[in-house]
C-alpha cells in the first residue's frame, strides 16, 4: 500500500527538536507532517533519555536521602527494591509525556507518519511505514531533526546482553552486583548514580584526568570527592579489552590508575558519547551536505546548504541537549513562516543531574583562560550557606565568572544539591548582560541556596558583609 502527501513543511524526527518545530510551524499557520520511526513521539529525550533517567534518579535520590537521615537521628530500614514497580513507574512517566505530545500534535492538526523517512530528492521524502505502508511526502520545506545514536567501541562485545548502553541501562532489567561504567561523562554518571542507589557496586573509568571533562576542574573535584566512597573512580585510565566469559565480563585496563590484570564485572555500561544520525537519511539525494561524522552544517537561521531544507538538534552539532534542540526548532519554524529569526544564544546551560548536581553556563574558567579573557572568579562556598548547613549538604559551591573591568556576568557554575534548578538565574544573567551589581542588589530570599549567587556577586564587589 502506498500513499502520497503534499505539505508545506515536513519534519523528519520527532524528538524535542522535531516536535517543537512541528508545533511552532503549525501554530504559525503552516501545514505540517511529522515523521517518526519510533512508536511514540518525543525522541531520545522523552523515550530513552532525559525523562526516564530523571525518573530513576528521583528514586535514587529518595533512597540516598533516606540513608543520610541516620546521622540526624532518623533511621529507615534497608530499601526493599521492587524493580518491576520502579520500571512501570518510570514507564508511566514516559507514557504520560509522550502521550501528551500525541494529543498536542492532533490538536494542532499536525499529520504524524510513523516510519523511517529518507530523502529521494530535494522535494520528496519516502517513509517506509512501521505498518509496512510506504508514504511519499512532497514538501515545500523540510526540517531535519534526526537526532543522534549511541557510540559503540570496536573492542567491546556489544552483542553480549551484559554489555549495555544508556537505553539498556534505563530498561533496568536487573541490579548487577559489579557494574563498570565506561565513560565518566554526564550520562554515565547519572546512570551510575541510579544503579549505586539500587545496590550495585559501581566503578567508573574515564580516559581524561577528570570526570565530566567539559566542566571546570574545581567544580568536578567537589563532586568526585563527595562520591569517591560510593564509586570506584579510575581517571586517566582506559579499557583496552573485554573478555566475555560465562561467569562475567573480564576487563583489562591501561593507564595511570589501571588495576593489575583482569577485573570481573557483571555488567558494563558503555557511555562514551553519541553520534549524529545525518548519514542515515540519504541527505545527498536532496543535495544536503553531511560531514564525515554525520553532522549537518547549518547557518544561524538553521538552513542547510539547500535553502528550503533546515536542520536542528543533535544532528547539527554540540552541545547535544534537548533545550538547544527546542530553541533551534523555533528558529527554523519561524524562518519557514517568513519571520526573521537567528539562533544566536549567549549561552546554553549544561547540567549533570548527579548527586551532588553539577551545572554550568556561559564561559568556564578554563575557556576564559584559553580565550585570554580578563576575568575575576568569585566563589561562595556552601559551608557558609545557612540553607546548605540546614540540609546537611555543605559540600557545594557557587562560582561566578565576571568580566574584571565591567563586572558583567560571563558565566557561572554550581555544584551542590539543586544546582540545576539554581542555574536558571545565572543563565538569565548571562543572556541579559547583567553585572555583579545587578545580582548583588537583587534581594534573594533567605534561607535559600540561590542566595549564594547574590553572595558570590558581593564577593566580586568586595562588599560582602553578612553570611546567612
Ligand atoms: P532525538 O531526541 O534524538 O530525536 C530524533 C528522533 O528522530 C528519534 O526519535 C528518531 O527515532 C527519529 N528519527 C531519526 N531519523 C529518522 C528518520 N530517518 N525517519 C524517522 N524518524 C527518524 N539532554 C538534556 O538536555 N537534558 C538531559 O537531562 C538529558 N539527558 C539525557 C539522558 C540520556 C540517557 C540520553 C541518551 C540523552 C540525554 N539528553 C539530555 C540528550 C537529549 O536526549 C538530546 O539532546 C535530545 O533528545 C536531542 O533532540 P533531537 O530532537 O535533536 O533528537
Amino acid at each position: 500500500m502506498s500513499k502520497d502527501i503534499k505539505t508545506q513543511v515536513v519534519v523528519l524526527g520527532a524528538g524535542p527538536g522535531g516536535y517543537s518545530a512541528a508545533f511552532r510551524a503549525a501554530d504559525l499557520g503552516l501545514d505540517v507532517v511529522l515523521v517518526e520511526s519510533r512508536e511514540t513521539l518525543g525522541g531520545v529525550c522523552l523515550n530513552v533519555g532525559c525523562i526516564p533517567s530523571k525518573a530513576l534518579l528521583h528514586v535514587a535520590k529518595v533512597i540516598d536521602d533516606a540513608a543520610d537521615m541516620a546521622s540526624h537521628g532518623v533511621t529507615f530500614g534497608a530499601p526493599q527494591i521492587d524493580l518491576d514497580k520502579i520500571r512501570s513507574w518510570k514507564e508511566s512517566v514516559v507514557g504520560q509525556l509522550t502521550g501528551g505530545l500525541g494529543g498536542m500534535a492532533k490538536a494542532r492538526k499536525v499529520t504524524t507518519v510513523y516510519g523511517f523517512g529518507k530523502f529521494t530528492s530535494d522535494k520528496t521524502i519516502v517513509v517506509a511505514g512501521n505498518d509496512g505502508a510506504e508514504t511519499t511526502i512532497t514538501f515545500d520545506n523540510a526540517i531535519i531533526a534526526a537526532g543522534s545514536s549511541v557510540v559503540d567501541l570496536p573492542f567491546i562485545p556489544t552483542e553480549d546482553p551484559r554489555v549495555i548502553d544508556s537505553t539498556g541501562a534505563l530498561e533496568l532489567k536487573d541490579v548487577p552486583g559489579e557494574m563498570l561504567v565506561l565513560g565518566g561523562g554526564i550520562i554515565g554518571l547519572e546512570m551510575g548514580t541510579v544503579y549505586n542507589a539500587l545496590g550495585s557496586n559501581v566503578s567508573v573509568v574515564e580516559f581524561a584526568d577528570q570526570l565530566v571533562p567539559a566542566a571546570d576542574a574545581d567544580i568536578v573535584k567537589i563532586y568526585t570527592n563527595y562520591n569517591k566512597k560510593k564509586f570506584n573512580i579510575m581517571l586517566s585510565t582506559k579499557v583496552v579489552a573485554v573478555d566475555a566469559k560465562d561467569d562475567g565480563l573480564y576487563v583489562t585496563f591501561e593507564g595511570k590508575n589501571a588495576p593489575e590484570g583482569q577485573v570481573r564485572y557483571d555488567k558494563i555500561l558503555v557511555a562514551v558519547g553519541r553520534k549524529p544520525n545525518g548519514k542515515l537519511i540519504d541527505a545527498d539525494k536532496a543535495g544536503v551536505n553531511v560531514d564525515d561524522r554525520g553532522f549537518i552544517n547549518v547557518s544561524k537561521e538553521l538552513r542547510t546548504n539547500v535553502n528550503h531544507i533546515f536542520a536542528i538538534g543533535d544532528v547539527v552539532g554540540q552541545p547535544m541537549l534537548a533545550h538547544k534542540a527546542v530553541h533551534e526548532a523555533h528558529c527554523a519554524a519561524e524562518n519557514i513562516a517568513g519571520k526573521k529569526h537567528t539562533f544566536d544564544p549567549r549561552c546554553i546551560p549544561s547540567i549533570a543531574y548527579t548527586d551532588p548536581e553539577m551545572a554550568w553556563v556561559g564561559v568556564t574558567e578554563r575557556e576564559a583562560k584559553e580565550q585570554g579573557l580578563n576575568i575575576e572568579v568569585a566563589n561562595f562556598p556552601w559551608a557558609a550557606s545557612g540553607r546548605a548547613i540546614a540540609s546537611a549538604r555543605t559540600e557545594g559551591k557557587t562560582k561566578m565568572i565576571f568580566e574584571k573591568e565591567t563586572g558583567r556576568v560571563l558565566g557561572g557554575a554550581i555544584v551542590g544539591i539543586n544546582a540545576g534548578e539554581m542555574l536558571g538565574e545565572v543563565c538569565l544573567a548571562v543572556e541579559m548582560g547583567a553585572d555583579a551589581e545587578d545580582l548583588a542588589l537583587t534581594i534573594h530570599a533567605h534561607p535559600t541556596l540561590n542566595e549564594s549567587i547574590g553572595l558570590a556577586a558581593e564577593v566580586f564587589e568586595g562588599s560582602i558583609t553578612d553570611l546567612p
